[in-house]
């Protein structure tokens, strides 16, 4: 077991990798990004991923000429690695060059990948979200390196003593989490937010969706104020280092019954079990 690196097709120890200072994800952030989780051996849910990736780079007009070249290295680093339970990262960026914000043709996008052991986050218990005004940018459907409101968000909710940023936009609606999908539950129909440009196609949630029909609970798309989201019987975050994780407090008020509800435990068990038998 080692935890690897990959960068621009070489495999190296991961405390070895370097990339050029004037790469443009490090200067602009001009790059996007997956996270995938590996369990027992096998990427989960890849293919999803990649297809997420692959509409992430058409949106920021970044088509490298070695795209199924690209998901060799992937796959190839993460074997290599040999951890079972992992979390791969990995990220394309539109290269190095002299800082400027427009760039010239051609390009030479800079690829790089790590593979680390994923430490359980044991928060089977729920967790406690605070709501913290939603500052990104119009096109948080794109998997982008900018993450920088998301970070200050998250970092604002551990310093309140909660794990997750809820995010709200300007009407008041609940977008989503600073790293995860936040749904409802009110009365056996889960409730998200519509698919709209301002929040990430979440691959959880897709994945809850499909596991609602198995359970036979309604699964509506719209929008829920803060105070409705508030107010659910249940609600939890969903993505791929959180899993499913039932949300017991939202602004330090209990949601529910103050536990992780029902559904929600019915909802990550049907998630493990999914994961359990590879149906991705
Ligand atoms: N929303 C945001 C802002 C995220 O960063 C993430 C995960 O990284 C998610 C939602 C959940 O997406 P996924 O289920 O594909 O991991």
């Amino acid at each position: 077991m080692r935890e690897l690196a990959n960068v621009n097709g070489a495999i190296c120890a991961l405390e070895d990798a370097v990339i050029p200072a004037e790469d443009r994800g490090c200067l602009f952030g001009d790059g996007v990004y997956e996270v995938v989780r590996a369990y027992q051996g096998r990427l989960w849910g890849f293919r999803r991923h990649w297809k997420r990736f692959q509409r992430s780079l058409r949106e920021i007009d970044l088509q490298p000429a070695n795209l199924e070249e690209i998901r060799g290295w992937i796959e190839e680093t993460y074997r290599s690695s040999q951890i079972p339970n992992a979390t791969v990262y990995f990220h394309l960026t539109r290269g190095a060059s002299p800082r400027s914000h427009a760039w010239s043709d051609p390009l030479n996008p800079s690829f790089f990948m790590s593979v680390r052991p994923f430490a359980d986050r044991a928060i089977v218990a729920g967790v406690k979200v605070q709501s913290v005004p939603d500052l990104r940018w119009r096109r948080c459907d794109i998997k982008s390196l900018n993450l920088l409101p998301n970070v200050l968000a998250k970092q604002q909710a551990r310093k309140l003593g909660a794990y997750e940023a809820l995010l709200v936009d300007n009407q008041g609606n609940v977008t989503e989490g600073s790293s995860s999908a936040a749904l409802a539950i009110l009365d056996r129909t889960i409730v998200a937010p519509p698919q709209a440009p301002s929040i990430l196609p979440s691959i959880t949630r897709e994945y809850v969706e499909e596991i609602a029909v198995a359970l036979e609970l309604a699964f509506q798309q719209r929008w829920l104020s803060l105070a409705e989201f508030r107010s659910a019987g249940e609600a939890f975050l969903a993505g791929t280092s959180d899993e499913v994780t039932g949300i017991t407090h939202v602004d330090g008020q209990a949601v529910g019954s103050g536990e992780v509800g029902p559904w929600t435990r019915e909802i990550q068990k049907a998630y493990r079990e999914r994961i359990e038998q590879r149906r991705d």
